[in-house]
C-alpha cells in the first residue's frame, strides 16, 4: 500500500510499504479514507521529535473498519471510526482518573518505534490498538473529514479553550491562528467569549480567523500583546490560549492577559527549558495551565456538536491531495503555503 514515510530532515518519501494486518485480540484494522498533517508531523519533519527512518506519519485519520480482533466490541467492520492521535490501555493509574493523555501504556499513531511503534494514518490501512478506547464510531450526519479533527486539533483547541476557564462575555486572545489556533477560536466562542483576538503573521491564516469571527491581529505589524492591551482599556484579555509553543508566543500568551486571568498553553513546546516568570505570575495572580489534550472525553461530544451544526472544523481545510503527493503536501505545510492539508487515497 502507499504510505507517507519518514526519511530524515526535511523529507518524506511516498512508499509502498506491506499492508497491515492485527496480530492480536483487540486491534481493529482501519481502511483510511481521509487523513491529515499536523503541525505535529513538522516536529518530526524538522527532526525535533526522534522518529525512526522508514515509519509511517500520520496520526488524525478517520477511516472504515475492514477487520477486528475477538475483543473488539465497539466496532465492527463497515463502520466509520475517527482515531484518537494516541492509544490507551483504559485501566492504568492515569487511565483510572481520566487522565488518559498521561496513560502509562500509551502509543501515539505515526510517531515511529519510540513512541509505541503504531502504524501511520498516512497511509491506505493502519491497524489501531485497543480498538475499543481508540476508535469512535462517526455519527451519521457528521463526514469523514469534519470527525477527523475530534481525534486532535479540535479536542486540542477546545481542552484550551476549557482550561483558560473562559466565561460569557470573556474577551480571548488566541496565540496562533494555525489549525488548533483556529479550532481555539471557535471553541473560544462556543464558550461564550465575547470577543476573540487572534494573533499571527500569517495573512492567510489571520483571514480564516476573521471569518470565523475573530478579530485579526498581525504580530509582523503590531506589538501583539501591547495592542490588545491598548484595545481593551489598558487592562489585556481575561484569557489567552497559547496555540504554538514558542517561547516568543509563549510570552505573547503571558503579557496579553489581566490581572487575574488565565494562560492556557497547548502548542507543543518548541524548547525543553525556558525561563519562566514566575514573579510576574504570581504578582499578578495569573493562573498558567494547558498541557498535552486528554482527547478521549472530548471526542463524542465534539462529534454531536458537529452534528448539531455549532461547530464545523473543516472550514480550516485549504488543501485536499492524494497521499501519493505527501511529498509536496509536507512542503507546503512547512513553508505555511497551506493552513491545513488532508490527505485521502
Ligand atoms: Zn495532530
Ligand atoms: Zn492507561
Amino acid at each position: 500500500m502507499k504510505a507517507v514515510t519518514f526519511q530524515g530532515e526535511r523529507e518524506v518519501r511516498v512508499d509502498d510499504v506491506p499492508k497491515p494486518g492485527i496480530q492480536g485480540p483487540d486491534e481493529a484494522l482501519v481502511r483510511v479514507t481521509v487523513s491529515a498533517i499536523c503541525g505535529s508531523d513538522l516536529h518530526i519533519y524538522h527532526v525535533r521529535t526522534p522518529v525512526n527512518p522508514g515509519a509511517v506519519l500520520g496520526h488524525e485519520f478517520s477511516g472504515v473498519v475492514e477487520e477486528v480482533g475477538q475483543h473488539v466490541t465497539r466496532v465492527k467492520p463497515g463502520d466509520r471510526v475517527v482515531a484518537c492521535f494516541f492509544s490507551y490501555c483504559g485501566h492504568c493509574f492515569y487511565c483510572r482518573r481520566g487522565w488518559f493523555s498521561q496513560c502509562e501504556h500509551k502509543g501515539v499513531f505515526g510517531h515511529g518505534e519510540y513512541f509505541g511503534n503504531l502504524g501511520g494514518g498516512q497511509a491506505e490501512y493502519v491497524v489501531a490498538p485497543l480498538a475499543n478506547h481508540t476508535l469512535e464510531p462517526i455519527p451519521d450526519g457528521v463526514s469523514d473529514e469534519q470527525a477527523l479533527f475530534v481525534g486532535d486539533i479540535l479536542a486540542t483547541g477546545y481542552f484550551g479553550a476549557e482550561r483558560a476557564g473562559i466565561e460569557p462575555g470573556d474577551t480571548v486572545a488566541v496565540v496562533g491562528a494555525g489549525p488548533v489556533g483556529l479550532m481555539a477560536v471557535m471553541s473560544a466562542q462556543l464558550f461564550g467569549a465575547a470577543q476573540v483576538f487572534a494573533v499571527d503573521r500569517v495573512d492567510s491564516r489571520l483571514e480564516v480567523a476573521q471569518g470565523l469571527g475573530a478579530t485579526p491581529i498581525n504580530g509582523a505589524a503590531v506589538h501583539p500583546s501591547e495592542h490588545i492591551k491598548s484595545v481593551t482599556g489598558g487592562y489585556g484579555a481575561d484569557r489567552s490560549i497559547e496555540c504554538v509553543g514558542l517561547p516568543a508566543t509563549i510570552e505573547i500568551a503571558l503579557h496579553s492577559v489581566r490581572h487575574g486571568g488565565t494562560v492556557s498553553v497547548v502548542g507543543v513546546p518548541e524548547a525543553t527549558e525556558q525561563d519562566f516568570p514566575y514573579m510576574h505570575v504570581w504578582f499578578n495572580d495569573l493562573t498558567y495551565t494547558g498541557g498535552l489534550c486528554n482527547v478521549p472525553p472530548y471526542m463524542r461530544p465534539l462529534l454531536d456538536l458537529i452534528k448539531a451544526g455549532r461547530l464545523d472544523p473543516a472550514v480550516v481545510v485549504s488543501h485536499r491531495m492524494k497521499v501519493e503527493e505527501g511529498e509536496e503536501a509536507y512542503r507546503m505545510f512547512a513553508e505555511r503555503e497551506a493552513t491545513k492539508i488532508l490527505l485521502t487515497s
